[in-house]
């Protein structure tokens, strides 16, 4: 353990490190974002293909995924526009996708490639509470969580090779780790949560990016309380990777007025 934390540092202080422009925190950074963006494309091609899709001619729910996704990412353009970073959307293509299954689970992968189970739904209950989930998982994506959690996971089992070398030499386990990154379904069953920091973050920004497409972010309370109380007994996938808690609870509470901001602006 001792060996890895040096090794990080190591990799940190010299060449693996970037400085996170919409959080101004630095990252362990050893894949660029147009390669996972690259491996995302792929990746999300194959998971729609072994999915059932439901259609938003037909179907209600993912008519209002893709309602909200319209309005999150708009948001979104206008808010890096208005910071100035609008680099941080370069190579986002998004999509929007609901699949049929009784999972409670979301995903957003790098280049604004979105997918929300159907078993979510009977815990958001509300738009509202659906596009602070959806914001939450974009906002991991645009603070670039998921190229940090790759970077660390390729230090600690890949011996912090390159991606493209990863890919070339051990195109199975690159793979692998891509998708447990982010928090898909994969074959080896493992689960990564994301650190403390990066839920902090995701809840931060997913909360003024739904706020500013419109939502009320007071939801995200109470939604949180239903996840709690959803995952008595055994949790799902998604709460093993963002465990709902106080801490969580009171960070949502301190954010509410910034949030709100947003929220009534565009009202
Ligand atoms: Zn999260």
């Amino acid at each position: 353990m001792k060996k890895i934390i040096l090794l990080l540092l190591a990799i940190g202080l010299l060449a693996g490190c970037a400085l996170n422009l919409l959080t101004g925190r630095k990252q362990l950074s050893l894949v660029s974002e147009s390669e996972v963006q690259l491996m995302a494309t792929g990746q999300y091609k194959t998971f729609l293909a072994e999915n059932k899709v439901l259609n938003s001619a037909t179907s209600r729910d993912a008519a209002t995924v893709d309602r909200i996704g319209a309005r999150i990412s708009t948001a979104i353009t206008k808010y890096f526009a208005t910071q100035g970073e609008s680099s941080l959307l370069e190579g986002y293509k998004w999509e929007f996708n609901t699949v049929e299954s009784k999972d409670i689970n979301a995903w957003c992968m790098p280049g604004g490639k979105v997918v929300v189970y159907t078993g979510l739904l009977p815990v958001t209950k509300s738009e509202a509470a659906l596009a602070i989930v959806m914001g939450h998982e974009i906002a991991h994506s645009v603070a670039r969580h998921g190229n940090e959690r790759m970077s660390q996971a390729m230090v600690q089992q890949l011996g912090g090779m390159a991606l493209e070398v990863a890919l070339a030499q051990k195109p199975q386990e690159t793979r692998d780790l891509f998708m447990m990154t982010y928090g898909i379904g994969s074959e080896v069953g493992a689960i990564l949560p994301w650190s403390r920091q990066q839920e902090t973050e995701a809840d931060q920004y997913g909360l003024i990016f739904s706020a500013m497409a419109g939502y009320d972010p007071r939801e995200a309370i109470p939604f949180w309380q239903r996840m709690a109380a959803a995952g008595e007994g055994s949790p799902p996938e998604f709460l093993s990777t963002h465990p709902s808690d106080a801490t969580r609870l009171r960070k949502l509470e301190q954010f509410m007025p910034e949030a709100l901001k947003y929220y009534t602006a565009g009202k």
